[in-house]
C-alpha cells in the first residue's frame, strides 16, 4: 500500500500541515510514555494552548502542530474525507507519518481500526442519540495505546441537539480523542461557529486536472487519454471524473445536457429542455437512492419484529408507526437532496460548455473544459461574442445560486433556459 496521503489529490499544502500535526502527536505519545506522571491528554492541551500566547519557539511549533479538533473544508471532490482518514491513518501510524504499511494505517484505511469511528450519516441528519453513542465510545482509552479518532465525514448534516452534544465533547476532550470534521465550509449554515471556534482548519482546494488525471492512471488503471479528458470534464471533482472515466451512463448523462445548448431553438424548445433536464435529475436521483430506500424499511421493519405476536407487540406496533414515518420522512429528505445533487452536476457540466463559449470568445490560452464540445462552443463564441457568452454563463450560475437558496427547481431551471435562449 503507498503512503496514505497517496489518494488526496492536488493538496500538497494540507498534507504538509497534516504530516507536521502527525509528527508533533508521536511526539506527545512519546513524552507522555517518558513521563508516566503526565498525561498526554494534558499535554495536548498544554501545546494547544501554547500555540496561541508568545511561547518560546520550538514549544509553538510543536503547539501549532498537533490538535484534538479539526475541520476539512473544501468543494465537493476535492477530498474532504479522504484527507481525513488519511490523517486518522497517519495519527495511528507506528513507523512515522502515514507510511502506508503498518498495522495502523493499514487498518484505519481498510476501515478495521479499533480506534477510528467513521461516521457516514445513511440519512440526512445525524441525530443527537448517534452523536450520544459515539462521543461516549470516543473517550474510552484507545486499545491501540495511541489516539481515538472520530471522523464525521458530513458534519453539515448534524442536527442542532447533534452538534451541541459533539460541541461538549470538543469544549472537554477527553484525553487521547481527536475529532475530524469535514464540511463544504465553515459557513454557519454549515457548521456552528461554536465549533468552528474550537477547531483547527484545513482549506482543501479544487485539484487541477492534471493532477486528477495523474491519479485516475496510476490508482484506477484508467487510460491516460481517457483520464485527460475525464478530469478536464469533471472540472476538479475527483469522484464525478472517475465516474465519467468508468460509467458509461454518467457518460450519457453529460451528453445529454451538453446538447442542450443545440436545442434551445425558440420559447416552447426552451421549455422542454428545461423539462428534459429536471426529469433527468429526477431519474438519476430516484436510481441512485431506491436501493437504500428498500434496505432500510426492510431492516426497520425486521427490527420492529413485523408481524410479532405476544406481549411487547401491541407495545412495539404502536411505535413502529412512528419510525416508520420517521424513516419516510428521512428518505423523501434523501431523495430531494439527491435530485439537487444530479440537477447541480448538470448545471456545472452546462456552466463549463458557456466558460468554453467565453474563453474562445476572448482567445484565451486556456484548455477547454469540453474538448467533445469544443466545435460547439467556438461556434457560440462567434455568434454571441464574449458579452453574450457571459450572459449565458451567468444565466447558469444564478440557477445555480437559486436552486441552492431553495428556489423550485423547475422555476429556476425555465428562467435559465429562457436567459440561454434569449442571451
Ligand atoms: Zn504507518
Amino acid at each position: 500500500m503507498p503512503d496514505v496521503f497517496a489518494d488526496l489529490v492536488g493538496q500538497d499544502e494540507a498534507v504538509d500541515t497534516l504530516r507536521r500535526a502527525a509528527a508533533a502527536a508521536s511526539a506527545v505519545l512519546r513524552a507522555a510514555a517518558v513521563g508516566p506522571t503526565t498525561a498526554a491528554g494534558d499535554e495536548l492541551d498544554a501545546l494547544a494552548e501554547e500555540s496561541d500566547g508568545a511561547q518560546p519557539a520550538a514549544v509553538v511549533d510543536a503547539g501549532a502542530g498537533m490538535t484534538h479538533a479539526w475541520i476539512f473544508t473544501g468543494p465537493p471532490g476535492s477530498g474532504r474525507s479522504v484527507a481525513a482518514r488519511a490523517f486518522a491513518a497517519a495519527l495511528q501510524c507506528v513507523h512515522g507519518t502515514g507510511c502506508g504499511e503498518c498495522p495502523g494505517c493499514h487498518t484505519t484505511m481498510t476501515g478495521t481500526h479499533a480506534d477510528v469511528r467513521m461516521v457516514v450519516p445513511e440519512g440526512l441528519s445525524i441525530g443527537v442519540n448517534e452523536m450520544r453513542a459515539l462521543v461516549l465510545r470516543a473517550a474510552s482509552t484507545p486499545s491501540g495505546g495511541r489516539w481515538q479518532v472520530v471522523v464525521i465525514s458530513d458534519a453539515d448534516r448534524l442536527t442542532e441537539a447533534a452538534g451541541n452534544a459533539l460541541l461538549k465533547a470538543i469544549e472537554e476532550p477527553p484525553p487521547r480523542t481527536v475529532f475530524l470534521l469535514c464540511a463544504p465550509s465553515t459557513h454557519p449554515d454549515d457548521i456552528s461557529v461554536t465549533i468552528r471556534s474550537r477547531c483547527r482548519l484545513v482549506p482543501l482546494g479544487q485539484p487541477a486536472p492534471d493532477a486528477v488525471a495523474e491519479v485516475l492512471v496510476r490508482r484506477d488503471g484508467v487510460a491516460p487519454d481517457v483520464a485527460r479528458w475525464a478530469a478536464a470534464a469533471a472540472q476538479g471533482h475527483v469522484g464525478r471524473a472517475r465516474r465519467l472515466a468508468r460509467d458509461p451512463e454518467a457518460r450519457k448523462r453529460r451528453e445529454a445536457v451538453l446538447a442542450v445548448p443545440r436545442r434551445l431553438t425558440g420559447v416552447g424548445a426552451a421549455f422542454d429542455a428545461a423539462s428534459a433536464l429536471i426529469e433527468a435529475a429526477e431519474a438519476e436521483a430516484e436510481a441512485s437512492v431506491a436501493e437504500a430506500d428498500a434496505a432500510e424499511r426492510a431492516a426497520l421493519e425486521t427490527a420492529l419484529g413485523a408481524g410479532g405476536t405476544g406481549r411487547g407487540a401491541a407495545g412495539a406496533m404502536r411505535g413502529a408507526a412512528g419510525q416508520l414515518k420517521d424513516l419516510e420522512k428521512r428518505q423523501k429528505s434523501r431523495a430531494t437532496r439527491a435530485q439537487r445533487d444530479a440537477l447541480d452536476r448538470a448545471l456545472v457540466d452546462l456552466a463549463g460548455f458557456y466558460r468554453d463559449a467565453l474563453t474562445m470568445a476572448l482567445r484565451a490560452p486556456v484548455a477547454p473544459v469540453h474538448t467533445d464540445t469544443a466545435a460547439l462552443a467556438g461556434a457560440g463564441a462567434q455568434k454571441w461574442d464574449a458579452e453574450g457568452a457571459l450572459r449565458r454563463l451567468e444565466a447558469v450560475l444564478e440557477c445555480r445560486a437559486a436552486i441552492e437558496a431553495n428556489v423550485k427547481p423547475r422555476i429556476a431551471v425555465e428562467a435559465m433556459m429562457l436567459s440561454l435562449w434569449k442571451g
